[in-house]
């Protein structure tokens, strides 16, 4: 049996994504009985804006073209919020979280507006950060019957007064950096007192293409990652994993099954800090990049 624990993210961004991914993975997490954390973005879809940051975000174009993004996220995704109409993605998808939390998976909330958190949430001021995480939550009672337990930043961007907005909302805790394990975040100087769960591995789209991995060898790398002795929280997107890299998926989840490691939801691990949560340590977060994303993510001090 193997001393790994393994807590997988899906995060998912756009409408399609929501449409064909999330039923994909929850496939292959389904036959073979492995629970998982699903976020969803309930807004709208203005994922073409994010084209634009071609144009004027240093990493983004090589990023694109490294990940093949316009074959992974469809054209459409492309021009949502642009020449096309925004879609809201949560419209009628009620049925899509029960049934999601019927198989028993964790489902939570990622963004109300992906775009605009990605892009503005560090220069969005206190009552506009406090609207984005209200009509989130209201959007996600809405679909789910309850407001969410968790939350996963897009683009693991966080600041204090976000923190502040989801701790007043109730949550449970917060996904919403990179780094090694639960902490009680420290922000901008304020412990804002919201469990924080980082996510602890990189994300496919930051490796491929590097170091000579593909979607045939993807699998490998994390599995040699995961068997690590220890808790991995891992990211995935419904974007990618729930199509052009479900196969590489569904070799990691037998890899991992064949080696004992034993999945958990992030609330449950967030239930298991919180009996304790005097083990967990303070971590200030602070601003870095991380190889193969474009601009910088909220971090775990070092
Ligand atoms: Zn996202």
């Amino acid at each position: 049996m193997s001393e790994s624990k393994l807590a997988i993210k899906v995060d998912v961004d756009t409408w399609l994504g929501t449409r064909d991914g999330v039923p994909r993975i929850r496939h292959l997490l389904d036959v073979r009985g492995v629970p998982a954390s699903f976020y969803l973005s309930l807004g709208p879809d203005r994922s073409g804006r994010a084209v634009w940051r071609i144009f004027h975000r240093r990493g983004f174009l090589a990023k694109m073209l490294r990940t093949r993004a316009p074959g992974a996220y469809g054209l459409r995704t492309l021009l949502y919020g642009t020449v096309l109409p925004a879609p809201l993605i949560g419209r009628g998808r009620e049925l899509m979280v029960r049934r999601l939390m019927r198989a028993g998976h964790e489902a939570g909330l990622h963004a109300w507006d992906h775009v605009d958190w990605h892009d503005r949430l560090w220069r969005m001021n206190p009552a506009e950060v406090r609207a984005e995480v209200d009509r989130g939550v209201e959007a996600f009672s809405c679909l789910a019957g309850d407001p969410p337990s968790g939350f996963a930043a897009p683009a693991w961007r966080i600041s204090a007064p976000a923190a502040q907005a989801l701790k007043a909302s109730g949550l449970t805790y917060m996904s919403a950096t990179r780094g090694r394990g639960p902490y009680w975040p420290v922000i901008e100087g304020q412990a804002v007192g919201l469990l924080e769960i980082p996510t602890t591995l990189p994300t496919a789209d930051e490796v491929l293409g590097r170091e000579g991995l593909t979607p045939d060898n993807l699998d490998d790398f994390f599995l040699e990652r995961i068997l690590d002795p220890g808790l991995h929280v891992l990211t995935v997107h419904a974007e990618m994993e729930g199509r052009a890299l479900a196969p590489a998926f569904a070799r990691l989840l037998d890899g991992c099954l064949k080696h004992g490691v034993t999945f958990v939801r992030l609330i449950d691990l967030a239930g298991e800090c919180l009996k304790n949560p005097s083990a967990l340590p303070l971590s200030e977060v602070v601003a870095l990049d991380v190889p193969g994303r474009a601009g910088r993510v909220s971090h775990q001090k070092t």
